[in-house]
């Protein structure tokens, strides 16, 4: 069976190198990796594939920058392309970008089946990217592989039923996959000069944030009273970098990094106080380290972390009592059960 991957995204590396793993310890399946060219610097792209030993793309379409619509076409494009000359079985996307939104696309109009990780997550918010793209890649996906309870009802709500599977959560099984290397290897702390248990971290990129400069200047304000003395490290995303350059914001309280890599992220978390964020995979990374989450958001697609008391919007009282495990997200074995489901799905074709 022959699998084609698109990535694009720092969260598509991540996922994408927990099922490569699962598809490294099975015999007859190949796979060839589309690398968009969404994020391409060196800490938001090259250090994961070194890092987690992804697979290097077959194929690097180098597309980033300009208005969205522009964007996907060129992906689109690109995408339908490879498709056409090579020949794959089934085609694999991730999450809810604008290369998640092209390949489901360019894969259904060549009517080859797509399979997407993270499918029925919603936000109720078509004002996000993210949820347009989601949603389209959804309606288009022949395998929908859901990482919760919540995100198989939200697709029978929009009437999808059929190749709807529960899997659990890839990301728990790249964090379980990490947490060990980086705590025996990541010197970040040390580097940082800061202590387990004494400091918070914050991300903060999302275009709803970052595009309207008085919201993004009301939560440099709230995170600037909750670091309240103590360091708050901030791996600041390129997009917010340039809003903040353009704009001269310069928080006293907020210590400004680049971002680092998954392994240097997952030390960082593992001893933080608080992770406060608008990123959906943070969110749930926070409570893979059982340490609670502030969520800079009005709404998220993660509810399962706010019922259990590990997470809470920013402009919430405060966190559901008592805190609980969530089983849901799986033991860490999502990315073999959709490697399974994939060649289940071939075998039947
Ligand atoms: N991440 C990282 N380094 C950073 C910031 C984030 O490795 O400096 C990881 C983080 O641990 C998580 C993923 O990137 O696994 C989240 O990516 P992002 O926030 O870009 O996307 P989202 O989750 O919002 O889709």
């Amino acid at each position: 069976m022959k699998i084609t991957t698109i990535v694009g995204a720092r969260p598509q590396f991540i996922k994408a190198a927990a099922i490569s793993r699962a598809i490294s310890r099975r015999s007859g399946i190949e796979e060839a990796i589309i690398h968009t060219g969404q994020h391409f610097d060196a800490n938001m792209s090259d250090v994961f594939f070194s890092e987690l030993k992804i697979p290097q793309p077959l194929h690097n379409l180098d597309i980033h920058g300009g208005a969205h619509g522009a964007m996907t076409g060129r992906m689109l494009k690109g995408i339908e392309d490879i498709l056409i000359d090579e020949q794959t079985d089934i085609l694999l996307i991730y999450g809810d970008t604008n290369s998640t939104l092209a390949g489901a696309l360019a894969a259904a109009k060549l009517h080859i089946p797509v399979a997407h990780v993270e499918a029925g997550l919603r936000s109720f918010n078509r004002a996000m990217p993210e949820e347009v793209n989601r949603v389209v890649a959804d309606h288009l996906s022949d395998l929908l592989l859901c990482p919760t309870f919540e995100a198989i009802k939200n697709l029978k709500n929009e009437g999808i039923t059929a190749g709807v599977h529960h899997v659990g959560d890839v990301m728990n099984d790249a964090t379980l996959f990490a947490r060990s290397i980086a705590l025996k290897n990541s010197k970040i702390l040390e580097r940082l000069n800061l202590s387990p248990g004494k400091y918070s971290v914050c991300t903060l990129h999302r275009a709803e944030n970052t595009d309207d400069i008085d919201r993004l200047l009301r939560l440099v304000d709230f995170l600037e009273i909750e670091s309240d003395g103590r360091p708050m490290l901030f791996p600041i995303h390129p997009r917010t970098k340039a809003v903040f350059v353009e704009h001269n914001i310069q928080p006293k309280h907020l210590q400004l990094i680049d971002p680092v890599g998954y392994l240097d992220m997952n030390c960082l978390l593992a001893s933080a106080t608080t992770v406060y964020t608008d990123s959906g995979g943070l969110q749930k990374e926070a409570y893979f380290h059982r340490v609670p989450c502030v969520t800079l958001r009005e709404e998220t697609e993660w509810v399962e972390t706010i019922n259990h008391g590990w997470n809470r919007l920013w402009q919430t009282d405060n966190y559901c009592t008592p805190r609980r495990d969530i089983p849901e997200y799986g033991d860490g074995s999502a990315s073999d059960m959709i490697v399974d489901l994939l060649l289940a799905h071939s075998a039947n074709l």
